[in-house]
């Protein structure tokens, strides 16, 4: 066998195998191939250890702790795994949300439509708005379904 082939061997050698050599090295009479042998063991581990060293400081910087599949719905404004966004498990309204002047909800209020439809009265009293889409009021659960859209641009 040519040394290339050897080599290419040696590397694809099962680890069993490359055990029992490294075992032979070492156990041999050429002191000076023993130390090399050693020698290149502790580089070999030094540099591992750096690298994973560098891989989790990486990670951690990356991730925040949360996986990046981590994905927020601006739609529907829940969590949901990236890679699993294919089941149309997104519930939402098409419709815009609408004041609903005829709503319960603003028979005591004095006030005129533009100081009931404000922001703070949307997510105070729900119920006096409908979607333009199916109706229901702003509590109704969406009446489409879909696949989730990450808040954080593709
Ligand atoms: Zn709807
Ligand atoms: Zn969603």
């Amino acid at each position: 066998m040519s040394a290339e082939r050897v080599s290419a061997a040696v590397i694809n050698a099962p680890e069993h195998q490359l055990r029992a050599l490294v075992q032979a090295l070492l156990t041999g009479d050429d002191h000076n191939l023993r130390n090399r042998v050693l020698d290149t063991f502790t580089t070999i581990q030094n540099t591992n250890t750096n690298d994973r060293k560098a891989e989790l400081g990486d990670d951690s910087r990356a991730t925040d702790g949360t996986p990046a599949d981590v994905q927020n719905c601006r739609r529907c404004n829940t969590s949901f795994l990236l890679s699993e966004n294919f089941g149309q498990e997104c519930r939402y309204h098409p419709g815009e949300l609408e004041f609903d002047g005829a709503s319960e909800t603003w028979q005591e209020w004095e006030y005129s439509e533009m100081d009931m439809d404000t922001m703070e009265s949307r997510e105070d009293f729900p119920e006096g708005f409908k979607f333009a889409c199916c109706g229901g009021d702003g509590t109704a659960e969406g009446c489409k379904l879909g696949d989730h859209i990450s808040r954080k641009k593709a």
